[in-house]
């Protein structure tokens, strides 16, 4: 490595360069034509190292993350990562590893992704699993996709319709629609449950499948689960289970059990891997004995504590991504599982069933509550009852940033009026619960005696109300 040199650079201005730094690159020009090709080297900032870390710092700050505070949006789960994937992660042996090299040499990667393969079974109550779907929505397409082939392989191919619920997330039709189905849309009834008479009309043998959140969007749990797989699986077609809200369900219930034929597991949002921005994403599928033939490949087998990958299955689906998925992401859910181990699996889910029933309990006075029952590990309000000061739940949801909290889920789902979705998870304290809960109350006292002030909010941010829609129509990330 040369030494760095301190000396003046091409602009003029002061600054570190490294020399000899130009690097040739050969292009060509039936790639790029020679207009596009810089003449001279580009004009960035020449600015001294502790001037770039306080840049990056201030804009860091004017950030929001979970070091910072609570994140209660609903159907998106964990927000916080624990420090220790990290290291896992970075391991060398892992981190550097070349996803074409041969089998023999990558063993320790192969047994990690087969043991977490065989944990999300025992998790679920399926039998088989493919990890390599990048994220939720293409977990969905895939099992959609191995649904079409269990039908197809049965020569059944009147089956062109899936089922799915008017309160699911919007990942659910668009993945059957892609997969080539037409959906139909069930009603859920007033207590925030699929409506069984509303699925025992649709019912037939045009339907391939049905797909479910379990708990519900609303995050209630659907209790005449066993009705319903006997009417699913009455009319010949499979039970889809969307596992986002699984983190309410660990160790207490196992889809596999409750009649589901598959299911996709969201990484991020259960075994604390990283969201949004964070990621990349990971949406693990299960399956049992009816849809393995139809995994993806490469399937991981175990011979003689030697593992192999398994490419040729004829009736395979195919592959979903390159390579085997997002293999850092194994890496962190597998440790947050070690870590935690069965029992504490449990307490997750019972910790953040616990937390999100007592901020409902603590702000059921001031907001409706669309659905009477006790929620699972997130809950629904609504602004309704604010509407009258001319306050909805957008203006309640900027408010809280004023307050120095990141906003609950807005407008999600669709078949709640004013809704906001407010899920705390179980990383968060009794404290921090009452603190949230305690803002909530006070914006509710200020949407009737000053709604003026929640509807101009916010007003301590570095960027105050924005025009959502010409943010979204006419989106500028360029800086100019
Ligand atoms: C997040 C979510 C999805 C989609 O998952 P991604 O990993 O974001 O693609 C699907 N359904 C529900 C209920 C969700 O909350």
């Amino acid at each position: 490595m040369e030494k760095l040199l301190f000396e003046k650079s091409r602009s003029g201005r002061k600054g570190y360069t490294l020399p000899n730094l130009e690097v040739q690159i050969s292009i060509d020009e039936d790639i790029l034509p020679e207009k596009f090709i810089r003449k001279s080297p580009a004009e960035l900032p020449e600015v001294s190292e502790n001037e770039v870390a306080r840049h990056f710092l201030r804009l860091s700050h004017l950030n929001y993350c979970i070091e910072q505070g609570l994140y209660p949006l609903g159907s998106c789960t964990m927000k916080y990562n624990p420090k220790i994937n990290e290291v896992t992660a970075s391991l060398s042996g892992f981190r550097d590893l070349h996803p074409s090299t041969r089998e023999d040499f990558v063993q320790g990667a192969l047994e990690l992704m087969y043991n977490l393969g065989e944990c999300l079974k025992e998790i679920s109550g399926f039998t088989g699993v493919t990890l390599q779907p990048a994220a939720g929505s293409q977990g969905e397409f895939t099992g959609i996709s191995m649904i079409r082939a269990y039908h197809e392989a049965r020569k059944d191919y009147k089956r062109t319709k899936i089922l799915i619920p008017d309160a699911a997330h919007g990942t659910n039709p668009a993945s059957a629609a892609i997969a080539g189905f037409e959906i139909v849309e069930l009603r859920s009834n007033e207590n925030g449950r699929v409506d069984l008479d509303d699925l025992r009309r649709k019912v037939n043998d045009e339907v391939a499948g049905f797909m479910l959140t379990n708990p519900n969007t609303v995050g209630i749990f659907e209790k005449e689960i066993k009705e319903i797989e006997q009417l699913v699986h009455g009319c010949g077609g499979l039970m889809y289970m969307d596992g986002a809200n699984l983190n309410a369900l660990l160790g207490i219930v196992r889809p596999g059990d409750l009649g589901f034929d598959c299911m996709h597991i969201n990484l991020h949002k259960t075994f604390s891997t990283p969201h949004g921005g964070g990621g990349p994403g990971s949406g693990p599928v299960c399956v049992n004995d009816k849809l393995i033939p139809f995994l993806p490949v490469p399937q991981i087998v175990k011979e003689n504590d030697k593992f192999r990958l398994i490419y040729d299955i004829e009736t395979s689906i195919g592959k979903l991504h390159t390579f085997f998925g997002n293999f850092g992401m194994f890496v962190r859910a597998y440790t947050y599982i070690r870590m935690h181990g069965a029992e504490g699996l449990r307490s997750i889910s019972e910790n953040a069933i616990i937390n999100a029933n007592y901020i409902r309990a603590l702000i059921k006075d001031n907001y409706k509550l669309p659905y009477k029952e006790f929620g699972m590990h997130e809950f629904v309000i609504s602004a309704d009852y604010q509407k009258e000061f001319g306050v909805n739940a957008k203006d309640i949801a900027k408010r809280l940033l004023d307050y120095g909290f990141h906003a609950p889920t807005i407008y999600f789902p669709l078949i709640v009026h004013e809704c906001m979705l407010i899920e705390p998870t179980e990383t968060e304290t009794k404290e921090n619960l009452e603190e949230f809960a305690n803002v909530m109350n006070i914006i509710a006292q200020e949407a009737k005696e000053n709604p003026e002030l929640v509807r101009n909010a916010p007003t301590t941010t570095p960027v105050k109300r924005i025009d959502d829609a010409l943010a979204a129509r006419k989106l500028n990330v360029k800086w100019s």
